[in-house]
């Protein structure tokens, strides 16, 4: 079996001809896994091999759907009943989920096979899986370098082919610039479009989870099944689902192309710009119409999210007390002294300083000069869009300003960290969606992503142009 060139389809017609079972490819992958040298998974399914004699099952009855006996790896940020769910973090060590995800039920219902769950920052805080407290995930593309984060796991896993697909969440960028750094294809859905019930809460109103895979159409399989409204989230959108497998044959030649011109400053690599260009030479060349556009706003989103994420996860952190999940302190001391032992053991540095800005961004004098301000920044990034999406359908920029960086090389610099998420923060500040797909390599031989934007609950524009330039 040559897992590096397994897809979903490839895998449908092997299952459904007969040429390998469900219980066969799984346990190749979990073998793959088990030896794995990049530190993908945190944990292994270990139903796994059930769930895939299950699929066998309804395969053999001539039933199933696409996703039927496919394996799938599922960022640690998400729960599964059974399951230990650490989300990145000491506190959740040995927390095991009581109820699943939303979004991982459904695939689970499609008949898909979960092999385990992946490695990830601490609570989706990051941009490299450094922050995770299960030790950092290896660039399967070099090991010496970073996978991003904060689903640097999942990217991983699809990039070194320990599983053919995986979720992850995006709440600044995490599917996309992970995807980018380790050469697969990653959605981030327009916000609403998939359930987050069951996801660990970062900043609520920017979490979204998201698909990822070796091919765009990978990626539409798996938001066709996960998409849709959640009597479990709120925040769930009504709309209906569209058929985003048939959207990748439609013909996105009527697509607007728009290139916004802030998106290729002196942050951005030469490289990667050359080779983004390129590829948009390459489309312009096909007979696309490109048209530069300005998102004036540009500058001010990662500021803005940088308050606004930690507002938020300061209060949705809160809930790891010691008493509700998790780590627990020892017996004898007072309620106080207890939160402060759990929470001052139980998370990380990067969380620690996130709880304390957030606090910070909302407390009493410093909530209108911060918090608001950031949140009237957020009105405005949201108008640049909009004015955007309606002289063009897609936004063509750089996933990230660099390639995969080396590990450590951003560990002691905060803030050269966050300005790594520079191209990508802006699309859950404004509840856009996005995906990012790989167009090249640099010199290092590192892949190079290339990110497309569309207004909300236009995935299906993402998968009809990103199949193209994927086949071009
Ligand atoms: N890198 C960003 C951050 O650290 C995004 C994280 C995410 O999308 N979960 O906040």
């Amino acid at each position: 079996m040559d897992l590096d060139k397994l897809t979903i389809d490839s895998i449908q017609t092997g299952l459904r001809q007969g040429e390998f079972s469900s219980q066969e490819l799984t346990k190749e992958y979990l073998s793959r896994a088990k030896s794995d040298d990049t530190n993908s998974f945190i944990s292994i399914n270990d139903q796994a091999l059930a769930e895939a004699e299950q699929a066998d099952k309804v395969l053999a009855e001539g039933n199933g759907t696409a996703l039927t006996g496919i394996p799938l790896a599922v960022k640690d940020i998400l729960l599964v009943k059974g399951l230990v769910a650490t989300g990145g973090s000491k506190i959740l060590e040995n927390y095991v989920a009581t109820y699943t995800a939303t979004a991982v039920q459904k695939l689970k219902d499609a008949g898909m096979v979960i092999v385990g769950k992946t490695n990830c920052d601490e609570f989706a805080m990051g941009t490299s899986n450094e922050n995770s407290a299960f030790g950092p995930v290896l660039n399967p593309h070099d090991k010496t370098r970073v996978p991003g984060g904060s689903s640097g796991g999942s990217a991983a896993a699809v990039a070194a082919n320990l599983c053919p697909v995986s979720l992850g969440t995006d709440t600044g960028g995490s599917i996309r610039q992970p995807a980018s750094f380790c050469g697969v294809v990653g959605v981030k859905p327009t916000y609403g479009r998939v359930s987050r019930y069951g996801s660990m809460a970062m900043a609520s109103s920017l979490d979204q989870i998201g698909p990822m895979g070796k091919t765009v159409k990978d990626t539409a399989y798996l938001l066709q099944h996960m998409a849709g409204f959640d009597k479990y989230d709120a925040t769930s959108s009504m709309q209906t689902v569209p058929d985003y497998v048939a959207a990748l044959d439609r013909n996105p030649k009527k697509l607007r192309l728009g290139v916004p011109k802030e998106y290729f400053s002196d942050h951005l690599d030469k490289e990667i710009k050359e080779i983004i260009h390129g590829k948009i030479d390459e489309l312009e060349k096909q007979g696309f119409e490109i048209k530069e556009v300005s998102l004036p706003y540009t500058d001010y989103a990662l500021a803005a999210y940088y308050l606004i994420m930690p507002a938020e996860v300061s209060s949705n952190l809160a809930r790891y007390d010691g008493i509700l999940y998790g780590m627990r302190a020892d017996k004898k001391l007072s309620l106080e002294q207890w939160y402060k032992q759990v929470r001052s053991h139980g998370f990380g540095a990067e969380a620690k300083r996130r709880i304390i800005l957030g606090t910070f961004v909302l407390s009493a004098g410093y909530y209108d000069a911060y918090y608001k301000q950031a949140q009237r920044v957020r009105t405005l990034v949201k108008a640049d869009f909009a004015k955007a999406f309606k002289e063009v359908d897609v936004l063509l920029t750089p996933a990230t300003p660099s390639t995969a960086f080396a590990l450590g090389e951003k560990t002691q610099d905060p803030l050269e960290m966050y300005l790594a998420d520079v191209f990508t923060v802006a699309a859950n500040i404004a509840g856009i969606c996005g995906m990012t797909l790989p167009i090249g390599n640099d010199k290092k031989n590192l892949p190079v992503g290339l990110q497309l934007l569309a207004e909300p609950f236009a995935e299906e524009k993402l998968f009809s142009l990103g199949n193209f330039i994927e086949k071009l």
